[in-house]
């Protein structure tokens, strides 16, 4: 029985490499939704030149790895638990539902529907007739440690709320199917090791900036998110696609490794933890200029450390054009 070490031969398994893989559409993904933020230029949301690369057919350099699929695997279980008590509930309408759309070339799948025939009353839920019950979307998605239940929970000195990138997909979604009747989309959270739980309402409303321009926001249980819009998320798709036909590389949105002032502001402002920092401390030594490298201890945006395309982008591309700095390692 000592012959055989089921977990790791189980990983091995997962992290293998695919013989057979078929080509798909070049379509656009919710998940993949980014935008410019108006006010401050910031970036929010997927890299556009992630998403560049997933569509040119770039080779992932930096594929996931056993434990990403275990996470993706508790991920669509908690979906599919969740869905199956909907059923049994009598709420469920439909689940997995893909839709393309045309128009911005964005193709995606709706996690459940659910028809609202429940109401609370005087904190007691009542039935309505079904005729009279909305039909809702729901996006599920699933979360664990201390920064994630910080953000998605909140504490004393700041309210919840969800993750910035799946909010713009769930927007994305219900400014959709709003034009379809839906009122709204909610997103059920559940972190996956100490199982809190929450749930946002997710409502498309129509602003006007100045008195004259329209955008169309998220307002989330009530509070309008100013800084996001359906139309600078479709502008994003409008230049990704704009970089695919000119076959022109996009500039990275995120930072690989940050600078040591950033890596120390960060710490100050807890957006950094001891372990990292102390790890971060530890591995910062002189190494040789002429060698591009990462380092697994360097800090940077979490979008580049689950990036697939890392290797790639940071330092196997020449057309990148910027040099890791001694001080980043
Ligand atoms: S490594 Fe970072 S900047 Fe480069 S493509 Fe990935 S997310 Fe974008």
């Amino acid at each position: 029985m000592d012959d055989i070490n089921l977990i790791e031969l189980t990983d091995q398994f997962l992290e293998r490499d695919r013989t057979i893989t078929e080509e798909r559409l070049p379509h656009f993904y919710p998940s993949e939704a980014r935008q410019i933020c108006e006010e401050t230029g910031e970036v929010i949301g997927h890299c556009l030149r992630a998403s560049y690369y997933r569509l040119i057919g770039i080779e992932r350099t930096d594929p996931p790895n056993a434990r990403a699929y275990y996470i993706f695997m508790l991920g669509n279980l908690v979906e599919a638990f969740l869905i199956e008590r909907w059923k049994e509930m009598g709420i469920w309408e439909q689940d997995n539902v893909a839709f393309y759309d045309r128009e911005y070339n964005v193709s995606g799948k709706i996690d459940c529907f659910i028809r609202s025939v429940f109401v609370k009353r005087d904190g007691v839920y009542r039935m309505r007739p079904r005729n009279q019950s909305p039909i809702i979307g729901v996006e599920v998605k699933s979360f664990y440690g201390y920064y994630a239940t910080k953000e998605i929970m909140g504490n004393q000195s700041q309210d919840g709320r969800p993750k910035t990138n799946q909010l713009l997909q769930a927007f994305y979604y219900a400014e959709r199917y709003s034009h379809r009747g839906i009122p709204g989309f909610k997103m059920a959270y559940l972190a996956r090791d100490s199982v809190q739980r929450r749930e946002f309402n997710v409502v498309p409303t129509v602003t006007s900036v100045g008195g004259e321009v329209q955008r169309t926001r998220p307002r989330v249980d009530g509070k309008i998110f100013g800084n996001i819009s359906i139309e600078a998320i479709r502008e994003s798709y409008r230049l990704l696609d704009q970089a695919l036909r000119a076959d022109t590389l996009p500039a990275r949105d995120y930072i690989r490794a940050y600078d040591k002032a950033t890596v120390e502001a960060k710490y100050a402002a807890d957006g950094v933890s001891k372990s990292k920092y102390d790890a971060w401390t530890r591995a910062r030594k002189p190494c040789d200029p002429n060698v591009r490298r990462m380092h697994k201890d360097s800090i940077g945006d979490w979008q580049c450390s689950y990036c697939n395309y890392q290797q790639h982008c940071w330092v196997d591309n020449d057309e990148a054009g910027e040099e890791i700095t001694l001080d980043q390692i």
